[in-house]
């Protein structure tokens, strides 16, 4: 099932792929100039664009646009990229006129798109558009720079169904986030809570780089944007790590492999923190070291789980089974430049996807593995308290054993205040049974004799117990006489039991003592009344029923 999951969202992935990839190149598609930041339009532009040192310059990029870019509602211009202090879009149309479009750090005006797109869309006139003019001042790297020219209608089919898709995937995150976080403290596992804090991490991330982040703030519109998206991507990359390592525990790893891993979560946070306010120049070249400690870092967490799936762990497997979609999907973004594909959204967009259906499928594990365990854990309860019962019963007559009629004697005498009698029931010159009809008839008789006890008692507040040999105990909660009357009828009764072919004749007796005083807390004195009763009983002659007071 998890198979086919990863299949399927593979598959999405890949039809998302080739719709787009269709788009250019910005390489090939620009010509490329830089002024400095105050000068006219430049004479000469490289083509295709390869622009040097225009990081504290102006950059230029201009593009000719070609007749499938010019929609029945216009061309559209998409830049996915907000590194820079300033972007204006000039747009010309066939009949010389310019009109000019402009975005600048804090403030996108009405060009920010949810996708992380900003659209520039020219009015509508009767002679097309030809030819696009982007103004770049201070751009902090080119390499990452993304801008597509296409017709109006593509345009903005493209931004509904991204909004659509980014809406969808920074639900399920802030779900999975707030449903692990709770599932962390209710249950107290840590590496839930990691789980929670990497889905908060993606979230921010998401929000940041899909410019929802600018409907909130719309200061942090531009860079700084961009500089809080990394912060957030580095996050998560450590609170993957953390979870990986809560979930395989120091006895399963090896030392070592632990700490590569906590060496590599804090690379890819420095690394983070350096790109979140790179030296001049350095963020191309950051870029790329981020993106393969990123991937040295998934490698290290695929052997931490693999180490831990080997020594038996469930948890380390569902890791490993989850995360190898982002592993593959971060793995392939690092071979095949997604750049311009995706809508746009590129592998930021895939990494958004592809954590939604992550955090989704880890709750679900999470939640199937819990209620498992809860399961598991009713089971182990119930049959620790039917072993406990058990421990407590007398195996030949079922009835309590000493252990078991001692604690519910304790319990009565508490509850009842004190208001208990003690009978003890004892068979007559049973050995004189066993001698003349066998031990098997002497195991019959005490069976007999305990259903009578269990018969009598049933109903009552009392219970019975088997606390010796051929000795019986009964503890009552109810007035002296109503203890005397229970006694003699056990005694009848006894004494009318009858045992059938395998002792034909054969009848028994039994002598009771009671223990006659009331509102007492200790058990053992009122078991030594009912010792002596019993005493009296068999002094008596046998088959009598005594009251004894302390
Ligand atoms: P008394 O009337 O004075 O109580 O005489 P008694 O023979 O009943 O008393 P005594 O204590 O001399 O003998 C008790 C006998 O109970 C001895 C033993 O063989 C028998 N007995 C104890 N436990 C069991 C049992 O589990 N099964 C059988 N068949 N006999 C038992
Ligand atoms: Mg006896
Ligand atoms: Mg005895």
């Amino acid at each position: 099932m998890p198979f086919r999951v990863a299949v399927l969202f593979l598959i999405s992935l890949a039809g998302l792929w080739t719709a787009e990839a269709r788009a250019a190149d910005l390489g090939e598609r620009f010509c490329s100039a830089v002024t400095s930041p105050f000068d006219a339009v430049p004479e000469r532009f490289a083509c295709p664009a390869d622009p040097q040192d225009y990081e504290v310059a102006r950059l230029w990029l201009d593009a000719e646009v070609l007749p499938s870019d010019q929609g029945k509602e216009g061309t559209s211009v998409l830049v996915h990229q907000s590194r820079f202090s300033r972007l204006a879009v000039r747009f010309r149309y066939a009949d010389g006129r310019i009109v000019q479009q402009s975005v600048q750090r804090g403030d996108y005006g009405p060009h920010w798109r949810i996708g992380g797109q900003l659209e520039f869309t020219p009015p509508y006139r009767e002679v097309p558009v030809e030819q696009v003019t982007l103004v770049l001042d201070r751009l902090e790297a080119f390499g990452v720079l993304r801008a597509r020219i296409l017709t109006a209608e593509d345009a903005s089919q493209q931004l509904s169904l991204l909004a659509v898709i980014v809406g969808a995937c920074v639900s399920l995150l802030f779900l999975g986030a707030l449903y692990n976080a709770l599932l962390a403290i209710g249950t107290r596992r840590a590496f839930i809570g990691w789980h929670a804090a990497w889905a908060t991490a993606v979230l921010l991330y998401g929000v940041v780089w899909s410019h929802l982040g600018v409907v909130v703030l719309p200061a942090i519109a531009g860079s700084l944007s961009a500089r809080l998206g990394t912060l957030f991507a580095t996050a998560a990359v450590a609170a993957a790590m953390m979870s990986v390592l809560a979930i395989v525990g120091r006895d399963t790893a090896p030392n070592w492999l632990r700490w590569v891993a906590k060496l590599g979560a804090a690379g890819s946070v420095a690394a983070g923190l350096l790109a979140v306010y790179p030296p001049p120049g350095t963020l191309e070249s950051l870029a790329v070291t981020t993106g393969v400690l990123t991937l040295l870092n998934l490698v290290i967490a695929a052997l931490l789980a693999g180490w831990g799936w080997a020594t038996g762990s469930r948890e380390a497997r569902d890791f490993l089974l989850v995360w190898s979609v982002s592993m593959l999907a971060l793995g392939g973004l690092n071979i095949v430049d997604l750049g311009h594909f995706l809508l746009g959204g590129g592998p930021q967009l895939a990494i958004l996807i592809a954590s939604a259906v992550q955090i989704l499928w880890l709750s679900a594990l999470v939640t199937v593995r819990l209620s498992r365990l809860r399961s598991e854990r009713d089971a182990a309860r119930a049959e620790k308290s039917a072993l406990a019962e058990l421990a407590e019963r007398d195996p030949l007559t079922a009835l309590w054993n000493r252990r078991g009629f001692m604690r519910r004697a304790e319990e009565m005498l508490v509850e009842s205040e004190g208001r208990v009698h003690l009978l003890l029931v004892d068979l007559d010159h049973f050995k004189a049974v066993n001698d003349r009809h066998g031990h098997d008839v002497g195991d019959l008789v005490l069976e007999q004799v305990a259903k009578t006890l269990e018969g009598t008692v049933n109903g009552r507040r009392a219970a019975a117990g088997r606390i010796g040999g051929e000795e019986f105990a009964v503890s009552f909660r109810g007035t002296l006489d109503e203890a005397r009357k229970l006694a003699e009828e056990i005694r009848r009764s006894v004494a009318a039991l009858r045992f059938g072919g395998k002792a034909p004749g054969l009848s028994v007796t039994v002598s009771i003592g009671i223990s006659g005083t009331t509102g007492r807390f200790n058990l053992l004195a009122l078991y030594r009344e009912a010792d002596q009763a019993l005493y009296d009983s068999k002094d008596a002659g046998r088959d009598v029923v005594t009251v004894r007071a302390g």
